[in-house]
């Protein structure tokens, strides 16, 4: 028996450290083993990697990560409050668990960790989009990690998968697989959860691509995006009159009709729009 199978349930390590869960923290924990080392599975074989974990609260999904035989986790967690919890996992974990108190959003976690690095986590919702944009978005490709493995309210987790023609797709879409294939591999119902959110939930899994599908500059790509689902319903040569005064231009140049609406163009259209933009 392994340290780790010694741990308390996680009902009992929440009742004896008091964390009663907080809103405004995004706190909803998974306290079932079983399905926490489900979701530590979708990330693939962790032997041989580093995780990155962001938010691990009491720890369900660590232990998940632990049991699935990851060379490291590193956790990275707000909340103070769950530090006692984390160190018994740490303890039992021998050197495998180091846990960082701060936030994600403010921490140079790649300076922490050793390559191959997979992220893995049941992200805080308020936070959850901003982190992935992050993750997505640096200006040079590959990034520090191989794939995301990220909890999601369903609805965000079917807008990052979404195709053209509908009201899901969007920037998330484009950045997603701009970079990386991703795929929902789990749905969870709100009684999942303790407490249960109002939402359903689902688990995306983003493998990263050695390079980007179709070349483009990736503040480009990111400004011409943002500024055409600003304002979807207009057409494209109102909505991103503010991007460039030769709009009609380099719309014509990507082979995108000026009246088209951001909700109808592809990924490969908007990259083709975002060269024409960058070579002027
Ligand atoms: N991973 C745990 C689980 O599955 O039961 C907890 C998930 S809960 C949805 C989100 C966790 O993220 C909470 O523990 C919360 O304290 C933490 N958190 C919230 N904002 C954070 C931030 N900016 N940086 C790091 N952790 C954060």
């Amino acid at each position: 028996m392994s340290g780790l199978d010694t741990l308390p349930s996680l009902s009992k390590v929440i009742a004896a450290h008091g964390l009663a869960a907080k809103k405004s923290l995004g706190q909803n924990f998974l306290l079932d083993l079983n399905l926490t080392e489900k979701i530590a599975r979708q990330a693939g074989d962790l032997s041989g990697s580093d995780v990155l974990e962001v938010g691990p609260g009491p720890g369900g999904l660590t232990r998940g990560l632990l049991a699935q035989g990851a060379r490291r986790v590193l956790a990275v967690e707000k909340d103070p409050r769950c530090l006692p919890a984390l160190a018994e996992i740490a303890a039992a974990a021998e050197g495998r668990l180091e846990v960082v108190q701060g936030d994600a959003l403010e921490i140079d976690a790649a300076a922490r960790l050793t390559a191959p690095v997979r992220i893995v986590a049941n992200l805080p919702y308020n936070v959850g989009t901003e982190l992935l944009v992050r993750w997505l978005t640096p200006q040079s490709w590959p990034p520090f990690w191989e794939s995301l493995t990220l909890m999601f309210q369903r609805e965000v987790a079917e807008r990052i998968v979404a195709q053209p023609g509908g009201k899901a797709y969007g920037r998330l879409a484009l950045l997603s697989q701009w970079r990386t294939t991703p795929r929902i591999v789990m749905s969870l119902p709100p009684e999942a959860f303790t407490p249960p959110p109002k939402v359903h939930s689902a688990v995306v899994h983003f493998t990263r691509l050695d390079a980007p599908r179709f070349p483009a500059d990736a503040k480009v790509l990111q400004r011409v995006v943002a500024a055409a689902f600003n304002q979807r319903r207009k057409m494209l040569r109102s909505s991103l009159k503010g991007v460039d005064p030769e709009i009609e231009r380099h719309l014509a140049n990507a082979g995108i009709a000026p009246t088209e609406r951001a909700e109808q163009v592809s990924l490969e259209a908007f990259c083709a729009l975002a060269r024409s933009l960058a070579s002027g």
